[in-house]
């Protein structure tokens, strides 16, 4: 009998792969960031690229626009992943030879990161698996067939020769984690569980990072949970359902803006829902969509039309419009997109 051999697809480009192996070798100092409210996927990839480049001799920052959520802060217990403060930060900016952005579609969403960047014209590397959406760096290696930027490191820093020590191997385990939804999302592959299994081989403590993201919840995000399911509204049948969060729920429950991580996936759950909605009221004039799909129907085309963007089914926009207004709106597109796609829905 063979021995078995874990079947893990590399999806990689050879010419992108040789480009990164040069641009690692030839330069010394790195720069790591990633979007506004950064998730599992982005923090685990900067942990990942950054403990990797350190293996390598290289220096290496990571800076972002957000500070690290309170629900992931279990991630940054040795202080590795800094808040960009533009006048402490400017300078490691600019001394960068080289920026990794990961899990960023569009340059936009770095916030502050990308208007210092803007200006100091640092060589670029994207790392990534959104959809491109107006988006440039100097190399990209985008494939959106990965549940997560998290399997695209993985397969790149095998490809460096990086030894998976346990912090890589951790960061690695939690972004895959956290974008797949622990591996139920419908993004999960075979790839996904096949690199969790080496993963967890090397010693990743994967019920450990599993209670620490889903089992550690603040008191206050399970009552503003009840509370919003109270108050769900469905649109087109029942096939969308969809809550609202105001800036005063958050101040009532003791929450911040990033607090509300997950709650738009869960009226999913629902029987015959298709497509979950959570509004949330960021500034008067500034409401955040986030849009999640069951996996029958993309819903990037929607996020796109409200000035977003993202996966077919996790998208997202920011509107610099009131609530009410975003919220009417959504009512009025969301019947016409399942009017002009009757064709795509499921019978019955
Ligand atoms: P969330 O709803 O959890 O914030 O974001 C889910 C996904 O939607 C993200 O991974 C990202 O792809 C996309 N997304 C969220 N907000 C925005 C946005 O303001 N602009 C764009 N282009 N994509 C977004
Ligand atoms: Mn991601």
């Amino acid at each position: 009998m063979t021995a078995f051999r874990p079947k893990i697809i590399n999806f990689l480009e050879r010419d992108k792969v040789e480009a990164l192996r040069q641009v690692v070798q030839t330069n010394r100092r790195f720069v790591i960031t990633t979007h506004v409210n950064p998730d599992g996927d982005a923090l685990g990839c900067e942990l990942g690229l950054f403990h990797a480049l350190r293996q390598l001799g290289k220096e290496v920052a990571i800076l972002n626009h957000s500070a690290v959520p309170d629900m992931y802060a279990f991630m940054n217990r040795e202080g590795y992943i800094q808040k960009f403060e533009p006048e402490q930060h400017t300078a490691l900016l600019k001394q960068a030879d080289v920026v990794i952005l990961v899990d960023i579609g569009e340059w936009e969403r770095l916030r502050t990161v990308g208007e210092a960047l803007k200006e100091l014209k640092r060589f670029t590397v994207c790392i990534d698996h959104h959809p491109p959406n107006g988006r440039a760096a100097d190399l990209e290696i985008i494939h959106t067939q990965a549940s997560s930027t998290g399997e695209i490191v993985f397969l790149l820093l095998q490809e460096l020769g990086i030894k998976f020590d346990l912090p890589i191997a951790t960061a690695l385990y939690t972004a895959i984690m956290t974008d797949t939804g622990s591996f139920h999302f419908t993004n999960t592959t075979v790839n996904s569980h096949y690199m969790a299994g080496v993963l967890i081989e090397l010693g990743v403590d994967y019920l450990g990072i599993y209670r620490q993201v889903y089992e550690n919840e603040k008191l206050g995000k399970i009552r503003l949970l009840a509370e919003l399911l109270s108050r769900l509204e469905f649109a087109c049948d029942g096939r969308v359902a969809w809550y609202v969060v105001t800036r005063e729920m958050l101040e009532r429950y003791g929450l911040k803006p990033g607090d509300t991580e997950g709650l738009a996936d869960f009226p999913r759950r629902i029987q015959g829902v298709e497509i979950s909605v959570l509004f949330q009221e960021l500034k008067d004039r500034l409401t955040k969509v986030s849009l999640r799909s069951t996996g029958n129907i993309p819903i990037n085309g929607l996020a796109q039309k409200f000035g977003g963007g993202g996966h077919p089914y996790a998208s997202g926009a920011v509107l610099e419009k009131p609530l009410d207004e975003v919220v009417e709106e959504f009512r009025r597109s969301i019947e016409e997109f399942y009017r002009k796609n009757k064709k795509l829905l499921p019978v019955g």
